[in-house]
């Protein structure tokens, strides 16, 4: 039997207390607006639990009712994984659990809450002279949960590994309410199947995540960062080549925007001076970190030498931490800046490192094809191959017209190029509600199978995200 509103309003608040429940859908809004603003579907409540013990009991009392839960963390993904499909969901905020319970400096870990803002992990970290290197642009917003869920990659991919690769254990809540304890700091451990690799990536349909034990590194004594001028893609893959030779693992980010993204932080951002040596097709921001007792100026040598070489044409070095973060915030703001030139249409794509010049120029050329005027704006983590390949609408265009006509062609161009090049339709951010259909045309049928048996095996019901990432039928 359904439970009527009401009811599962009544119901939740016996498990959780007034405190614990959203009941009144105006207030609701930070819990069920994405950052995309795609989704627009209510939820039957918000819940709030304050304890693993009440996340259990909300869990149990869902499955016992057949009730989908979504949950959530800072609400910042951009797939839609974390608000309503249908409608009668609750969601399953876990911002209140956000305590940091152990630091333990000797084997490089933190054990921490899902709730926990990533920006709040980042200063726990540091204050013991660590860093957990999990760093995006919305980290002021993203817990712990969310981003393990998703698998959030981000600018230290290159030299860190994304957010599976930080993870060395998770505690969860199963569909049937039972606690998996798998918090675990052994470097060592082979007893079995990987559960903790099943959990992070999951966008919530296996589990629900209440702590998971993470990776810290030691902090970098210092950072090297400078803008390079190029003349593209080619010249950006040669010169990461050379610079990975020279520097190796300390070479932290490694990220492209060509000139047009320029132009347009010059007109929208809030940087207050070019960050670049001037006009150039494209640049590349660049990072490598210093530890201790570690000679600086590492990253001008290796750049010296490729100026020599031919490999780039012009090179601002950070000489400040103003610098540092003009620098960044280029980068960073791409997304935000863009959205002030029109209507956008965006794909996280990534393909092997070697085959990102050939992406970009046959997915732009594709794209000036179809859509007269258009605007390619391919930028970001060129250092691990995971390319955001927007284009803004062309200029003066009806921002509504351009998505009708061109949405639908654009996506089939790009993902074709992409899977033929032995690429990936979602990098980064998940699947959700936005990419299940084109998930059921892409991915290896075999796959598909193995990952609904696991489904069935942990969630028969359906109850954890249900219709995210995979759905029923063929
Ligand atoms: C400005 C901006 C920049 C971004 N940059 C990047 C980037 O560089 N790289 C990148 O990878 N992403 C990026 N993102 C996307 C987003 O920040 C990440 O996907 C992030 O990991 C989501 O974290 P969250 O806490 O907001 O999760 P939410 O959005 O709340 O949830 C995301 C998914 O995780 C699930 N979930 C949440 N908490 C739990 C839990 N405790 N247990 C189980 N499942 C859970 C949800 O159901 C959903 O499926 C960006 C987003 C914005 C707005």
């Amino acid at each position: 039997m359904t439970l009527s509103p009401a009811d599962t309003i009544a119901q939740l608040t016996a498990l959780l207390g007034a405190n614990g429940v959203i009941g009144d859908p105006d207030r609701m809004g930070a819990y069920i607006n994405e950052p995309r603003k795609r989704f627009h579907q209510k939820a039957a409540a918000v819940s709030l639990p304050a304890s693993v013990e009440q996340v259990q009991a909300i869990v149990r009392w869902a499955n016992e009712n057949s009730v989908g839960l979504i949950p959530q963390g800072g609400n910042t993904g951009l797939v839609g994984a974390q608000v309503p499909l249908r409608g009668d969901e609750v969601i399953v905020s876990l911002q209140k659990l956000d305590r940091i319970r152990a630091i333990d400096t000797a084997a490089g870990t933190m054990t921490s809450e899902a709730g926990t803002i990533l920006e709040n992990a980042h200063k726990a970290a540091e204050a013991e002279g660590m860093i957990f290197p999990l760093w995006l642009a919305s980290q002021g917003s993203a817990r712990i949960g969310g981003l393990l869920s998703s698998n959030a990659g981000g600018v230290n991919v290159l030299a860190y590994g994304n957010a599976r690769e930080l993870t060395m254990g998770v505690e969860a809540v199963l569909a049937d309410g039972r606690l998996y304890r798998g918090l675990n700091s052994l470097k060592k451990d082979n007893t079995g199947y990987d559960l903790k690799d099943l959990l992070v990536g999951a966008e919530g349909t296996l589990g629900i995540i209440t702590a998971a034990t993470l990776k810290l590194f030691p902090k970098p004594e210092d950072y090297e960062t400078a803008l390079i001028s190029i003349t593209g893609p080619e010249a950006a893959l040669t010169l990461f080549q050379h610079l990975r030779e020279r520097i190796g693992s300390r070479l932290n980010a490694f990220e492209i925007v060509p000139r047009i993204g320029l132009d347009m932080q010059l007109r929208h951002g809030d940087l207050d001076r070019d960050p670049s040596a001037g006009p150039s097709p494209w640049y590349a921001l660049i990072e490598v970190s210093r530890m201790k007792g570690g000679a600086p100026g590492a990253l001008q040598t290796a750049i010296e030498a490729a100026f020599a070489e031919g490999l780039l044409d012009n090179a601002v070095f950070a000489e400040s931490l103003e610098d540092r973060t003009r620098m960044w915030a280029f980068r960073e703001q791409m997304s935000e800046v863009q959205s002030k030139e029109g209507a956008s249409i965006k794909h996280d794509v990534s393909v092997p490192i070697a085959a990102v010049p050939q992406l970009i120029a046959e997915g732009s050329a594709a794209a000036l094809r179809l859509v007269p005027g258009i605007r390619p704006v391919p930028f970001g983590h060129m250092g691990d191959g995971n390319i955001h390949f927007n284009f803004s609408q062309p200029v003066g265009a009806d921002p509504k017209a351009f998505m009708a006509s061109a949405d639908e062609i654009l996506h089939e161009a790009i993902y074709e190029i992409v899977l033929r090049l032995g690429g990936s339709v979602s990098a980064e951010h998940g699947i959700g509600q936005l990419k299940v259909d084109l998930l059921k045309q892409v991915k290896d049928p075999v796959a598909l199978d193995m990952m609904r048996a696991i489904k069935m095996a942990l969630d028969p019901k359906g109850i954890l995200n249900p219709g995210k990432m995979l759905r029923a039928g063929p």
